[in-house]
């Protein structure tokens, strides 16, 4: 199984904000769509960062509420993970649990086209189990 198989059934489209947003947007943004992170283009739709619930959380702790009056640009995280369509899914739960983070963008050949997360993962392999069980048992019972 691949990241393909994500996008096939969750689609390409990827929620994003602008780097000049302020934080609240951005929060307005997360709690509006019900995602954990948004991805940070800028005006030419180039990454230039991620902002996941975490980076909010760090903010809140180090600045409180005036965290919300700060730009996307100074709490999102600046050097983003990517990964292709073709890369399979092995691969990126390794990723995931290496570099302890729970989103990656898609990049088919420097276009984004997704945004993928530990659960549309958890999900997939789930359902790869209940194929693979399914099978068994009826090569099992066929015997
Ligand atoms: P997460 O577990 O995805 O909520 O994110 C945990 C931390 O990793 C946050 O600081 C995120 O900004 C950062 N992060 C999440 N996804 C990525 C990624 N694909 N590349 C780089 N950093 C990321």
């Amino acid at each position: 199984m691949f990241v393909s198989d994500i996008l096939a059934y969750k689609g390409e489209r990827v929620i994003s904000v602008a780097p000049n947003d302020g934080l609240a947007a951005a929060i307005a943004t997360l709690a509006a769509r019900r995602i954990g992170a948004v991805l940070v283009l800028d005006a030419g739709g180039a990454i230039v960062g991620i902002l996941s619930e975490r980076d909010v959380l760090h903010a809140m702790a180090r600045d409180g509420a005036a965290a919300l009056n700060r730009k996307v640009s100074e709490v999102m995280t600046g050097s983003v993970v990517t990964c292709d369509p073709d890369a399979s899914i092995e691969h990126v739960m390794q990723t995931m649990t290496d570099r302890r983070f729970r989103h990656l963008p898609v990049v088919r050949q420097g276009r984004l086209c997704g945004m993928i997360s530990i659960g549309d993962v958890v999900r997939l392999r789930l359902e790869e189990q209940r194929r693979e069980a399914d099978a068994l048992r009826e090569y099992i019972t066929a015997a």
